[in-house]
């Protein structure tokens, strides 16, 4: 009796050190750089990393049953584990899809591909500790009734991820269970890619004969009345609000309040009546391919399921910051696009679309502007949102709209002497605390009023003077986001078969020919 109990006392021990030590190296990484404030903020770190320690250490007690299985998926584990946390200490970056998608399919522009001789130390210290586990294991541990002891950890297993969608989102997003969720998104990802949509429109191998660059923004979370160019007390568009050729949208519908389904439906032609084509059609990107478009899209955002098919119908995907998802707290911004979009602009192609995804002005937003444009004071101090006062929210929210300002403004300098048009819309909306609503992906009206800007150069306007005119003169009426796909093949002079004049913005019924 004696024997057995320190032999389990033994065996709970090596899994509670494996446990712990790949808590500290492979999980804490990715809370250390948690903005939280105060001992409360503290405590909250220490029980989230603690909670996802659990499984981990359930899943080590799985494996260690049989200690064959326990030799033969530990080293592998510790290696993968080791790589996950250096990256997420020393980059900030963390395993997405993305970064697989990258690997596999597109070229990785990122920083992540140094290989340091610390990595290289860790990287050896790491197998040469799962060999002494392994060893611990083989010479001081022997387990009698493995099914039961099979059973019991499975069965904690899958409570554990039972408990409810938030804490097995959580446990997806760290070691080892990261590994699984991102080769499974991933792997969607592909399938969906593949899957067939049907071409709409009538129109195939058009030769557009324009010369013309046309870019889309895809803005995120940014609402239309905290622009001071749409009237809002604080001047936050300083740099737009210079642009004379500028128009601005202040009545954008949009149904969708987060990105996935309201990307999707922007992209196609879907609307109120047909949402399904966003799952079966073909983007706008397509025509622009039949019409002799080269087309990119710049990603500084997760790709997801609902468009990433979207993402492949462009000539070139490029991701700009692929190791980062919306659970890495550290500076993601949307400047790190400019220069993939000055490659895509040397190329020199005659007409090309190109579409930049932006992280914009979602949450946390302090992440998302730097330093130079926290300029509305104090900022947000925690991910928590109830250890921030709307003050804080709001001004860090606004800090981000500024720094849009300058995005947009620096694209537009980039585009300004071509002939070119560029239409931002945003997503959705955000919630600053209206009756209680805060982010975003709820339903509140605060979210379905984006912003949305068009913008053309002194050569597109003499070009296509009718199309400007029409354009400023729809700007007060009110679009459900389904006017971006007719508009866009519209502001392209893609003689699509399909564009509905009363949802094209740069048509009027005053008489502006159709293309
Ligand atoms: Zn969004």
């Amino acid at each position: 009796m004696t024997f057995i109990t320190k032999n389990t006392i033994r065996h709970l021990a090596l899994i509670f050190t494996a446990s712990l030590l790949s808590g500290i190296f492979f999980i804490l990484p990715d809370f250390i750089i948690y903005p939280t404030t105060g001992p409360k903020g503290t405590i909250y770190t220490i029980l989230h990393w603690g909670l996802n320690c659990i499984p981990l250490f359930f899943l080590y007690y799985l494996l260690s049953i049989n200690k064959y299985v326990f030799a033969v998926t530990i080293p592998p584990l510790f290696l993968v584990g080791t790589l996950i946390g250096y990256y997420s200490y020393f980059y900030k970056a963390t395993l997405t899809p993305m970064i697989l998608d990258a690997t596999f399919h597109n070229d990785i522009g990122t920083s992540l591909d140094v290989i340091s001789p610390l990595l290289i130390v860790f990287v050896v210290l790491s197998i040469f500790i799962s060999i002494l586990f392994i060893r611990f294991r083989f010479r001081k541990i022997s387990i009698s009734k493995p099914v039961f002891h099979l059973l019991g950890s499975l069965t904690i297993l899958i409570l554990l991820f039972s408990i409810n969608k938030r804490v097995t989102t959580s446990f997806y997003q760290h070691f080892p269970f990261s590994l699984y969720y991102n080769f499974s998104e991933y792997r969607k990802l592909n399938t969906n890619k593949n899957l067939d949509r049907t071409y709409p429109d009538t129109v195939f191998n058009y030769n557009s004969e324009e010369n013309l660059t046309v870019v889309f923004i895809i803005g995120e979370s940014l609402r239309a009345d905290h622009l001071s160019i749409n009237g809002y007390h604080r001047n936050t568009t300083p740099l737009l609000a210079k642009q004379n050729n500028l128009v601005s949208y202040t009545n954008i519908y949009s149904e969708y309040t987060y990105t996935n389904p309201s990307v999707a439906h922007i992209m196609t032609r879907a609307d109120s009546v047909h949402t399904e084509r966003s799952k079966t059609e073909t983007s706008f990107v397509t025509q622009f391919n039949n019409s002799g478009f080269y087309t990119s899209w710049i990603a500084n955002q997760d790709a997801a399921i609902t468009y990433y098919s979207f993402m492949a119908e462009c000539d070139t995907l490029i991701y700009v910051n692929p190791q980062k998802s919306v659970y890495t707290y550290s500076n993601w911004i949307d400047e790190d696009i400019l220069p993939e979009m000055d490659k895509m602009l040397d190329r020199n192609d005659k007409n090309r679309l190109l579409i930049l995804h932006t992280i914009g002005n979602h949450w946390y937003y302090d992440s998302h502007y730097s330093e130079k444009f926290k300029v509305f004071k104090p900022t947000t101090r925690s991910k928590i949102l109830t250890q921030n006062t709307t003050e804080e929210m709001t001004n860090s929210y606004d800090n981000s709209i500024l720094y849009t300002d300058f995005f947009i403004d620096s694209v537009i300098k980039r585009i300004e002497g071509m002939n070119a048009i560029l239409i931002y819309l945003s997503d959705h909306g955000e919630a600053l605390g209206e009756e209680g609503n805060w982010l975003h992906a709820s339903d509140n009206k605060y979210l379905k009023n984006p912003a949305c800007l068009v913008w053309y150069s002194d050569i597109y306007k003499e070009k296509y003077g009718e199309k400007v005119e029409a354009l400023k003169a729809n700007s007060k009426k009110r679009y459900r986001t389904d006017f971006l796909y007719h508009s866009i093949l519209s502001a392209a002079k893609i003689p699509s078969s399909i564009i509905e004049d009363e949802l094209d913005i740069f048509w009027t019924s005053s008489g502006v020919p159709t293309p």
